[in-house]
């Protein structure tokens, strides 16, 4: 079976919670990179058949889930990182402010 080809982005809170469904049109409008959050292969099995990649930061394993796989072809600047290192970026993010 063929699946959709994604056409929003879901938008998340600082907890994790989904807020909003982007259209992909405004999610690839700008100009900056497009950070997509995966969790490292080390912190256990996902919850949903994925398959393996890496952390374009840290190079450590991590977890793509298919959703995930069917987006990254229809973003424009997609990066992916491990949770790690999205923490990492936050507070680098924090104190440059
Ligand atoms: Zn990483």
């Amino acid at each position: 079976m063929k699946r959709r080809r994604p056409t929003h982005v879901v938008e998340l809170d600082r907890e994790g919670r989904p807020t909003r469904a982007l259209p992909l049109t405004d999610f690839n409008a700008g100009s900056k990179p497009q950070p997509v959050i995966c969790c490292r292969v080390a912190d256990g099995p996902p919850h949903i058949a994925s398959r393996q990649g890496t952390c374009d930061l840290c190079l450590e394993r991590i977890w793509i889930a298919p959703s995930t796989a069917d987006l990254v072809p229809q973003m424009r600047a997609p990066t992916l990182w491990c949770m790690p290192c999205l923490i990492e970026q936050l507070k680098a993010n924090a104190q440059a402010l």
